[in-house]
C-alpha cells in the first residue's frame, strides 16, 4: 500500500525535561493502512534513525497484526525528581498501579547524586502507590557494576522489593554480573535496542527481561519476531512519540503472546501538546488499544516553526534515501 500526500511536521515543548530534551518534535505520514510517526531524537545519525522511518512506513502502509488483549497496563515515570515531586507525579498517574523511577542520575560534572537522595524518591513513590504497587526503577546504563551493586541494595529495601532494575550498566557483561551478584531481576533496554546483535543479552543469560521500542527496532512486526527470538518477558516502551506513535506500541503490546508486565507507554502526559484530539492517556492505570487520529485543531497547536519543519524534511528524505539504497 502507499503513501498520501506530504508528511506533516509537529512540534511540542515537554512538560518536564526529560531525556536532556525540553522540545518533542517529529514527522507523521499518512498512508493507506494509516498514520505512522518518525521521530528519531536528534542524537541519532541518519544510519540509526532510518530504522525508525521503517516503523513508520509500517503504520503508514501495513497497519498491525490483530490484537489479542483490548487494554494493556501502563506505569507512570517518575524523572530525577525530589520526593514531594515524585509523590505528586504518581497521585496523578490516572490509577497506574506501576511506577518506573529513574534512578543513576549524573550531574553535569559527572558526579553521580547520592544514593539518599534515590532512597527518598523511591520510598515517597511507595507511600504513593501503597503496598500493592509495583516499582521498577531505570539506571540507563549510568552505574559501574560496584555502583549497581551498592545503590540497588539500598534503593530495593526502601522501595519494599524491586519488581526490577532496568539497564544498571552500559555493557552485557555488567549486566550479567549484576544479575548473577544480587536477587533484584535486571531488564535490558539499551542493550537490545541500540546494540548490534540483540541476541548477546540471552546468550550471556544478562537479563530477565527485554524493553521493546517499536520505532528505534523498526516497527511492531520487527519487534513481535525479536521478542519470539529472545524468548524472554517483554515490556514495550515508548520512546515519548505523540499518541500516534503510541498507538504502534499499544498494538505490538496488544500483539505479544503474553503480557506480564506493565509498559512504558503513558508517556503522552509528558507532551503539552499531543497531535490528536484525544491522546492515549491511562484510565484506571491501563490504555484503551486503539489508534488514535491526528486532528487539524491539535496539529495546529503543535505547529513546528519553519525552521524545524525545514530540518525535518530534509532529514525524511535523508532517511528515506537510505532505506531506497538498502
Ligand atoms: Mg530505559
Amino acid at each position: 500500500m502507499l503513501l498520501i500526500g506530504e508528511p506533516l511536521v509537529w512540534s511540542t515543548p515537554l512538560r518536564t525535561r526529560f531525556r536532556g530534551i525540553d522540545v518533542r518534535d517529529g514527522v507523521l505520514l499518512r498512508g493507506e493502512a494509516g498514520w505512522g510517526e518518525l521521530s528519531p531524537f536528534w542524537d541519532y545519525d541518519d544510519a540509526e534513525s532510518a530504522t525508525w522511518l521503517r516503523a513508520a512506513h509500517e503504520a503508514a502502509t501495513t497497519g498491525w497484526p490483530e490484537p489479542v488483549r483490548q487494554s494493556v497496563p501502563v506505569n507512570v515515570t517518575v524523572p530525577a525528581v525530589g520526593p514531594e515531586r515524585a509523590r505528586a507525579i504518581v497521585l496523578a498517574s490516572g490509577g497506574c498501579r506501576t511506577a518506573k523511577v529513574k534512578v543513576a542520575q549524573r550531574g553535569p560534572d559527572g558526579t553521580l547524586e547520592p544514593v539518599s537522595a534515590e532512597v527518598e524518591r523511591v520510598a515517597a513513590v511507595r507511600e504513593a502507590l501503597g503496598p500493592d504497587g509495583a516499582i521498577r526503577v531505570d539506571a540507563n546504563a549510568a552505574w559501574t557494576p560496584d555502583e549497581a551493586l551498592a545503590h540497588l541494595a539500598e534503593i530495593d529495601r526502601a522501595a519494599g522489593g524491586l519488581e526490577y532494575v532496568e539497564q544498571p550498566c552500559a555493557d552485557v557483561d555488567e549486566l550479567a554480573l549484576v544479575r548473577r551478584k544480587q536477587d533484584v531481576p535486571v531488564a535490558a533496554d539499551e542493550s537490545i535496542r541500540r546494540a548490534s546483535d540483540p541476541m548477546r543479552v540471552v546468550r550471556q543469560e544478562a537479563a530477565d527481561i527485554v524493553v521493546l521500542k517499536v520505532q528505534p527496532l523498526g516497527g511492531v512486526r520487527a519487534c513481535l519476531d525479536l521478542a519470539e527470538q529472545v524468548g524472554l518477558p517483554v515490556v514495550v516502551s515508548s520512546a515519548l512519540e505523540s499518541s500516534v506513535g503510541l498507538a504502534a506500541g499499544v498494538a505490538l503490546a496488544a500483539a505479544l503472546p503474553e503480557l506480564p508486565y506493565a509498559c512504558g507507554l503513558a508517556t503522552s502526559q509528558l507532551l503539552t501538546h499531543d497531535v490528536v484530539a484525544q491522546p492515549l492517556l491511562p484510565v484506571d492505570g491501563a490504555l484503551p488499544v486503539r489508534r488514535p487520529e491526528p486532528s487539524p485543531e491539535a496539529l495546529a497547536a503543535a505547529r513546528a516553526d519553519d525552521a524545524t519543519t525545514e530540518r525535518w524534511l530534509a532529514r525524511y528524505h535523508r532517511l528515506t534515501r537510505i532505506l531506497e539504497d538498502a
